[in-house]
């Protein structure tokens, strides 16, 4: 199906080649006739749409026959075509990092979904657009685009608003990305408010990626290959963003470029989705540019690659692209107005999945013109110019040329590895992050590379992979709904498999922990710790363990250990505090959550429980200090109020005591013991009249509070 659809490589570029054969493919396609209007050359606005996971050869204007794309196709037609784009790594975060900064993954170093943030000197798109005083906004439809990515930076406006991340139904995988309808329509709404200064904004639609499930009327359309219906579907939306921009009035001095960050191997060289191999499937991708500065008709079919658009954006807005760090790409907006004819430059990828989870050897590709080479235990050659689905391997019948290309690749990866590489943050991945990335196949069954590479060729490993990855996957979403015997199950079954990964053994625990098996998990915990012993929360989860078996003391080690390998994690903090708060350890307990303050700067809980340790170990002042921090970052939780009032009042200060009861009474006015602590304090200072009615106010509450009934019986006896 697949094949039958793609154009063949050589025809493309005889069309390119004659303005005839284009005009009558227009006319054939019954499209409008392109717009060579009297635009400007320089555009106003910018926007860019990476449609995740889009396969070149899905679109009608890339020969597709099967699956409509008429707004795609649309904008083919009025501005550029490049017919030979290459992404250079088919992960989503890597490759949209490579787009937003002009960089291969080994120069900015993010090299996998679970990376740390981009390294803070590395320049981006939206900075450089944002520095010459565009406003800039972005919107994404993806966890793993989310601004822990460090791709938020120069974005002033950043939405990247998911389902609620707490819910726990079992279609979690769609809590954790958005349909692109709804950020598709944030984008219009922003742009409707943003027509008067320059803009650059980027829409990220993650609707192809899997799991496929289009809306209707895509789902009917394309019930036997949901897939296409995706594309359909997000063909649609680049319709509506692209009418909007009609109706802001904008369309004519705005850039619109609509490419993809990898495709999908839908089941070609075995692969179902993408990451592990480095064929056209994944690595051919889609890239069409229109509006000012762009010839309609245009279409290029020297190779070209995603690192070209950093700078092929800022040259086409009139900007400098900063000269560092150096970029390996080039721009096409000359190219793009029809002033150049570009020749084909080589173009790199790679795929370190296979290593760096697996322990497996890892992929590297060029591409160059016609000519694909892949470096692997067996390496490939490939002839796209008669061979785009890379079947057959030409490299015994081309030797020399298989050499040349394979020392061309070897140089730029002794050139990557002399590069100063950008340096990242820590690596900050939430555990809640790692189980939805894990669940969407991100997170790999397999250890890091530490034990490293059995040089096995991820050809023959390809079933294997896929095996490891379902049971992975499955293990995880059945942990979403708790449904923890499946988690185990499949847990077992890789353990059984020989994998002895970080991963594997945590989520075991966690799902024997979950059926009560807790000696049984605690041995996967303390595996787990010896794989990874910086991962808080299998301390968390092993201490839970030796609580729930009655062993709080054990409990207290464990946490202990895992504050000493963690001393900068909060949650780790604040569990060992509790813990010993409740082994009736305040000494200690004081002392860890010190420690967790300046880490949990906005938490007013951690200081409302740290002021409790203090009021009662007999320090009022620093109690004071603590619940007045708290009040301040969270005013509406009535109890704070109450705590500071009790304290207030405990050393004397009464009018600083019924301020603070008014508040807790103020945003509270069901509980009666915070009014009943209204009415001593007034009584205190002398107001009895108000203290009683605050009494009654209280027994209103709660009748049954004596204490209330008898200050008040006292008072009304009293005057
Ligand atoms: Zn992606």
């Amino acid at each position: 199906m697949a094949g039958s659809s793609r154009p063949s490589w050589r025809c493309r570029r005889a069309a390119a080649r004659g303005a005839v054969l284009l005009a009558a493919c227009a006319a054939a396609c019954g499209g409008p006739r392109p717009v060579v209007s009297n635009i400007q050359p320089v555009p106003r606005h910018i926007v860019l749409v990476t449609i995740d996971t889009l396969r070149a050869d899905r679109l009608g204007c890339y020969g597709n026959h099967d699956v409509a794309t008429p707004n795609i196709d649309r904008l083919a037609r009025e501005g550029a075509l490049m017919s030979q784009v290459t992404s250079h790594v088919p992960l989503t975060r890597p490759s949209h990092t490579t787009i937003l900064t002009g960089l291969y993954p080994a120069q900015h170093n993010i090299r996998d979904n679970v990376s740390p943030s981009l390294g803070a000197d590395v320049p981006t798109l939206a900075e450089q657009f944002e520095r010459a005083g565009f406003e800039t906004a972005g919107f994404v439809s993806s966890v793993v685009l989310s601004s822990q990515s460090g791709l938020a930076r120069g974005f002033r406006t950043y939405s990247q608003k998911f389902a609620d991340e707490e819910e726990n139904d079992a279609r979690f995988l769609n809590t954790i990305q958005r349909r692109g309808d709804v950020a598709t329509g944030e984008a219009v709404d922003w742009i409707k408010g943003h027509g008067t200064n320059r803009t650059f904004v980027w829409l990220h639609l993650y609707d192809p990626h899997d799991p496929y499930e289009p809306p209707e009327p895509y789902a009917s359309r394309y019930a036997d290959r949901p897939y296409d219906g995706e594309v359909a579907w997000s063909d649609e939306l680049v319709g509506r963003l692209d009418r909007a921009l009609a109706d802001a009035g904008i369309r004519d001095d705005t850039l619109l470029v609509v490419t993809s960050d990898h495709g999908e191997g839908l089941g070609e060289h075995r692969e179902s989705v993408h990451g592990f191999f480095v064929y056209q499937t994944t690595l051919h991708v889609p890239m069409i540019a229109r509006g000012p500065g762009v010839r309609a008709g245009t279409r290029i079919d020297a190779t070209t690659g995603l690192i070209d658009l950093f700078p092929t954006l800022l040259t086409a807005a009139g900007l400098p692209v900063p000269g560092e760090p150096k970029r390996p790409g080039r721009s096409l907006s000359r190219a793009w107005k029809g002033e150049e004819t570009l020749a084909d430059e080589p173009s790199f990828a790679e795929s370190l999945t296979p290593l760096v989870h697996y322990g497996w050897s890892d992929l590297r590709s060029v591409r160059d013109g016609r000519w694909k080479y892949i470096l692997a235990p067996r390496s490939e050659l490939y002839d796209l110019s008669r061979d785009v689905q890379e079947l057959n391997n030409l490299e015994p019948s081309e030797p020399a040329r298989a050499r040349a290309m394979r020392s061309g690749l070897e140089r730029q990866l002794r050139s990557e590895a002399a590069q100063p590489r950008a340096t990242g943050d820590p690596p900050a991945v939430s555990p809640e992050l790692l189980e939805k990335l894990g669940a969407l196949g991100y997170v790999s069954p397999g250890a890091p590379s530490s034990r490293g590479s059995t040089g096995a060729d991820p050809k023959d490993k390809i079933d294997e992979y896929k095996t490891l990855n379902r049971l992975m996957r499955e293990g995880l979403v059945a942990l979403r709904t708790k449904n923890y015997a499946a988690t185990a199950d499949r847990m077992r079954t890789l353990v059984g498999k020989g994998v002895d990964s970080f991963e594997v053994h945590y989520y075991y625990a966690r799902a024997l922990a979950g059926q009560r098996k807790c000696p049984e998990a605690a041995g996967h915990f303390a595996r787990a710790l010896e794989l990874l012993p910086a991962f808080g929360q299998a301390y968390i989860g092993l201490a839970d363990c030796q609580v729930a078996a009655g062993n709080a003391t054990a409990a207290a080690a464990t946490l202990e250990r895992g504050v000493a390998a963690n001393p900068r994690d909060p949650q780790l903090l604040e569990r060992t505090a509790e813990l010993w708060r409740h082994l009736e350890r305040p000494d200690k307990a004081i002392a860890l959550y010190e420690r967790e303050l300046p880490l949990a700067s906005s938490d007013a809980l951690v200081r409302v429980r740290l002021a409790e340790l203090y009021r009662d170990a007999g320090n009022p002042t620093r109690a004071i200090a603590l619940l007045q921090e708290a009040v301040k970052l969270d005013p509406q939780d009535a109890s704070s109020w109450n705590a500071l009032g009790m304290v207030l009042g405990g050393t004397g200060d009464l009018p600083g005591a019924e301020r603070a009861f008014r508040e807790a009474t103020g945003r509270d006015a069901r509980d009666a013991q915070y009014a009943y602590n209204l009415g001593l304090a007034l009584e205190r200072l002398g107001n009895v009249g108000e203290a009683s009615s605050w009494y009654q106010k209280a027994l209103e509450r709660n009748p049954g509070f004596t204490a209330a009934r008898e200050r008040l019986d006292a008072a009304r006896r009293s005057r």
